[in-house]
């Protein structure tokens, strides 16, 4: 019989952990109404101001090496218009390519596509790599393939970074096995260690444990990221050096009939206020305790799974594992227990205050402000006293 070789994964798993706790929570017990809800709403104030003022510097980090190679991100679009995630994605590279003193470069493949250059630059490319093809006005994954790794081979990038959309998701795939590289899929944390190693960070066993992963022999290292986990940078006024090539007359095996886009784009992905509510809201009809909080403070409501399974609340507001992953600038959870499969989905949120009226609740762990009290107590009072924050 012909023996089967397994070969050997380019890819190493260097370390697995549970999740990091990112936040050093400070918990409050509700013993005096008044304290707590004062307590709340200078947490909400100081959370939706102090946070405009974060959003608008990135703090460039001490480089911990210098590489020649320079990081690129894939840049993803359809009908001309750039993907959101693409821009995440280049806020993330930015921090990693500064990590190793190195170039971002943003690469386009595209047939009249141009327009995205500019694009790639004022969120925080240093320089763009487009490649024209014929025939591929839209995304076909055959093309796409012989033009990025056309590119990789000729401009030997040391990582390059997908966002988590479906087509890049499947570009990723194909690309690394055409360049004979490894991939790392669905990152959620990036770092680079003394020798210029990008280490990148996945969740693993349904959000139980993360493993850093590293790929030590094959360039580039590649890697798709989880939508919604990273930010932007703030829009800069920037145009740096284009790189153009053109894959001549490529041949596709497929023949492409229809294109829908069917990225999820919804309203809770982009709420830079959410509110979230679970089980301890106790029925469907005291919901209404959450919309009436959000209408203050400009948020929209979440739900926690089996609020979206009870049909209490549509499934597109369910924020989590399975539902949609979140990182507004404030998430209130209310009622909400804090199991793994939530927090996978609110790690990203860059404030989270919980109330909770079990002291143990794992939400206190992961959590910035934390009261220890009855909803039903606090809300209502919140809501008076708290004026409108949406004005
Ligand atoms: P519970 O865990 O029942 O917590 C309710 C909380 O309310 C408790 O902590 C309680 O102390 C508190 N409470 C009760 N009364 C009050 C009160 N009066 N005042 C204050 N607090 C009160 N879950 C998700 O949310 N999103 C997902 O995407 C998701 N995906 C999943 C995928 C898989 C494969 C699996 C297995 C599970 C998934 N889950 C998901 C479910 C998850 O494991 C939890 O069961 C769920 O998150 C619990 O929801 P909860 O916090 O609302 O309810």
């Amino acid at each position: 019989p012909k023996m089967i070789g397994l070969a050997a994964s380019p890819t190493k798993v260097i370390r697995v952990r549970p999740p990091p706790k990112m936040r050093n929570p400070e918990i409050i017990k509700n013993e005096d109404l008044n304290k707590t809800v004062d307590f709340l709403i200078s947490k909400i104030k100081g959370s939706l101001t102090g946070m405009k003022a974060m959003e608008e510097a990135y703090q460039k980090p001490e480089p911990v090496t210098k590489v020649e190679d320079s990081i690129w991100v894939y840049i993803d679009h359809f009908d001309g218009e750039l993907n959101k995630t693409s821009l995440e994605i280049l806020g993330a590279a930015r921090r990693v390519a500064d990590l190793m003193s190195t170039k971002l470069g943003a690469i386009i493949i595209g047939t009249g596509d141009e327009n995205l250059i500019d694009e790639a630059f004022k969120y925080g490319a240093d320089e763009a790599y487009y490649c024209e093809t014929d025939n591929a006005k839209r995304y076909d994954n055959d093309i796409y393939t012989q033009a990025l790794g056309m590119m990789i081979n000729k401009y030997k990038p040391n990582s390059l970074f997908f966002p988590g959309t479906y087509n890049s998701r499947e570009l990723a795939a194909t690309t690394a096995i055409k360049v004979n590289t490894g991939l790392i899929a669905d990152c959620i944390i990036f770092d680079v260690d003394e020798k210029g190693q990008l280490q990148a960070t996945r969740p693993d066993f349904g959000g139980k444990e993360t493993s850093t992963i590293i790929c030590p022999n094959n360039k580039p290292v590649m890697v798709t990221t989880r939508a919604g986990v990273f930010s932007a940078l703030p829009e800069r006024d920037f145009k740096g050096k284009v790189i153009k090539d053109k894959l001549e007359k490529p041949v596709s095996r497929f023949k492409i009939t229809d294109y829908k886009n069917i990225e999820k784009t919804n309203a809770l992905a982009a709420a830079q206020v959410v509110v979230g509510v679970g089980r301890g809201i106790v029925n469907k009809d005291n919901i209404k305790l959450a919309e009436d909080l959000a209408k203050k403070i400009g948020g929209i409501v979440g739900v926690s799974k089996p609020l979206a399974d009870s049909d209490w609340y549509p499934k597109d507001r369910q924020v989590g594992q399975t539902g949609t992953t979140i990182k507004p600038n404030l998430y209130i959870a209310m009622g909400i227990s804090g199991a793994i499969q939530h927090l996978v989905g609110i790690q990203g949120s860059k404030r989270i205050i919980a109330i909770n009226s079990d002291p143990d609740a794992q939400i206190f762990e992961n959590c910035d402000y934390g009261v220890v009290g009855d909803i039903f107590q606090i809300v209502p009072e919140l809501i008076k006293k708290i004026g409108d924050l949406n004005a």
